[in-house]
């Protein structure tokens, strides 16, 4: 069977534009050339739109926790306090790069399908004298579906420390609304394959000048997430090193259908099948829903007790060829996943619930 008949509802990868595959596809250009650059700047411009913000716009070749390894190895440094506001799988990820580098952070961990409180991080603040050097967020913790309130939360901080302020927006920019300017965030991290509507590949941060004194400060190795070479080489319009030439190619269309569409009506659309997929998967399906504070990149819910979700899913994407995600780490098998970003239609996820339905009932719930 060719992939291409498989219907993406996953938090990443997510289904690509025709014509985003169509650039994929298109003649290579050599990295070092006019032409490229042109195209690279111009994704660079679009990022900082998307991002909503004036700062500094930096492309890395790697996945999106690359971006998330090159935050902490650029902002800190040997002995440094920081905090991660932990709301899943992805907090906790923050939490293991930071002891692989040898920092030991605090970490406060929500419930999982919690949002952060701002409450507790207020507290933990005011209690630490000395502070820390950098609070860690997700704009959206992708293993429970729930989105944190990043504008409330910087405020907390700012008000209660210096603490540089940096979130992981991998799979909620272009999905959820994200004011990093407007907002005090000072570094924003994302990836290419979720609601950037590209393959998996690219990662960009936006780095505050406050950011920025942190980064020309830091004592943690690095040498391919450097972010000082990645700042020098932008007004040649280059990367240091070769960038994946075709994914930016790529990224250049998704960009530009992004803002032709506007980034607040991107908000919107994917809002409404979000509040679209959240009714049918409670009311059609019955299913409980899993995040007490639900995002729009996708919906989790409960599976009934008794099935088994990695059977389901597994005859799922080999019969229907309809690819849903399963919970991850302790929810594995218990909670499925159903994302609606990027260029997930409605009638994607209407089939998802379809195939969903019947399977459900095929065993009897
Ligand atoms: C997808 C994702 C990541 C990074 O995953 P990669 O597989 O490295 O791209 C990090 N954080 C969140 C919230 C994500 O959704």
């Amino acid at each position: 069977m060719s992939p291409k008949e498989y219907i993406l509802l996953t938090p990443g990868p997510t289904p690509l534009p025709p014509s985003v595959r169509a650039k994929l596809g298109e003649p290579i250009l050599h990295h070092r050339t006019h032409e490229f650059g042109k195209i690279f700047a111009q994704v660079i411009a679009d990022m900082q739109y998307v991002f909503r913000t004036k700062a500094t716009t930096l492309m890395m070749t790697c996945s999106g926790t690359g971006s998330m390894e090159s935050a902490v190895a650029n902002l800190l440094s040997p002995g440094d306090k920081t905090l991660v506001h932990s709301t899943g799988a992805f907090g906790n990820r923050f939490a293991k790069i930071q002891k692989a580098y040898g920092i030991e952070p605090m970490t406060i961990f929500e419930e999982w399908g919690e949002a952060a409180q701002p409450d507790r991080l207020r507290k933990l603040l005011q209690a630490t004298p000395g502070g820390f050097k950098a609070v860690f967020f997700q704009h959206t913790d992708t293993s429970t579906g729930v989105v944190n309130d990043i504008e409330t939360l910087a405020k907390v901080v700012r008000e209660n420390s210096d603490a540089l302020v940096v979130v992981d927006a991998i799979s909620g920019l272009a999905a959820e609304r994200l004011e990093t300017d407007a907002w005090g965030v000072d570094v924003a991290l994302t990836g290419s394959q979720k609601g950037l509507m590209n393959g998996p590949g690219l990662a960009f941060a936006a780095v505050s000048d406050k950011a920025w004194k942190a980064v020309l400060a830091a004592k943690l190795p690095r040498f391919y997430f450097d972010w000082r070479t990645m700042k020098d080489s932008l007004p040649d319009q280059e990367t240091p090193y070769t960038p994946a030439v075709c994914m930016v190619v790529g990224q250049a269309e998704a960009l530009r259908m992004i803002r032709e569409e506007g980034i607040e009506n991107v908000w919107k659309r994917t809002d409404a099948l979000a509040e679209h997929t959240r009714k049918e998967v409670a009311g059609k399906l019955g299913l409980k829903l899993f995040a007490k504070n639900p995002a729009n990149i996708l919906t989790g819910a409960w599976l009934p007790d008794g099935v088994d979700g990695n059977k389901l899913l597994k005859e799922m994407l080999a019969e229907d060829k309809i690819s849903i995600a399963n919970g991850q780490e302790k929810l594995k098998g218990k909670i499925i996943r159903i994302a609606h970003m990027g260029h997930i239609t409605k009638a994607d996820v209407d089939a998802g619930i379809a195939a969903l339905g019947r399977r459900l009932s095929k065993v009897g719930v």
